[in-house]
């Protein structure tokens, strides 16, 4: 970026600033009567405009909203080194994963309750100490149930989320790197499902997607392992089953 962009950049930035609340405008952007943006949350809970005093109005500054739509952002954790920069929509998203910046337990997207919050690196410590029964450190990890299992992986100096699910009649796989898209996308897992019969298997490799995104988003997107529950009980004796997930770098 040019010094005349890096200014125009900067001088946005500051104006895109709420001054309720100072973070970041995002859509809906409402205006005061006497024109001043506010954002939503400030505009629904404040009686009165925080730069002039005046009443909030219902009217919204769509124009404003536009070129918010077309900025990027830097993350809270810039000054801790984090460099990226995000759209409005990944932003939250982002920094909710950021290395730099305090993570909640990754397994409380799991339905495992756990208030844990923490830097990335100390997550290691966290997940031996509380959560033992999820936890693996070795890219290649059995996977032995024909239920719902979920694990936290640990290898190349990294944290996963190994998230298995069945769901109307579909036995879903998928590996998240706890960290940006960036960064997933170096990665890759093999899930491999043997039968009993030492003859049928079934492989399956995926790129690991990113804790970024939601698991239901992971699911969806087609770029996870989905076998139909048929296939995979086939496979399975007494509920039990002989399947690897195997996690490597590209
Ligand atoms: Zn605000
Ligand atoms: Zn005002
Ligand atoms: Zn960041
Ligand atoms: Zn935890």
């Amino acid at each position: 970026m040019d010094g005349l962009s890096h200014a125009l950049h900067q001088t946005l930035l500051s104006d895109l600033l709420c001054p309720g609340c100072m973070e970041y405008m995002v859509p809906p952007i409402q205006l005061c009567k006497n024109g001043h943006s506010i954002c939503s949350k400030c505009s629904q809970n404040a009686y009165f405009c925080p730069t002039c005093g005046a009443e909030p109005s219902n009217t919204r500054n769509v124009h404003l909203e536009n070129i918010v739509r077309g900025q990027k952002y830097p993350c809270a954790n810039r000054p801790s080194g984090c460099l990226d920069l995000f759209s409005i929509e990944q932003i939250a998203e982002h920094q909710a994963v950021c290395s730099y910046g305090p993570v909640e337990c990754p397994l409380k997207k799991l339905n495992v309750e756990c208030p844990w919050k923490g830097v990335k690196s100390d997550l290691e410590e966290h997940a031996k100490a509380v959560h033992p029964e999820y936890f693996v450190r070795s890219s290649t990890h059995t996977s032995p149930w024909l239920d719902d299992d979920r694990q936290l992986v640990l290898c190349f100096g990294e944290v996963f989320l190994y998230n298995q699910r069945i769901r109307d009649g579909t036995f879903h796989c998928v590996v998240q790197l706890i960290g940006p898209r960036s960064q997933a996308s170096k990665y890759k897992c093999e899930f491999q499902l043997r039968a009993a019969n030492g003859i049928e298997q079934i492989s399956k490799t995926f790129t690991v997607r990113s804790y970024e995104e939601d698991s239901e988003t992971s699911f969806s997107s087609g770029k996870c392992s989905r076998l139909h529950d048929v296939v995979v009980t086939n496979f399975a004796v007494e509920h039990w089953l002989d399947m690897t997930v195997t996690i490597s770098k590209e």
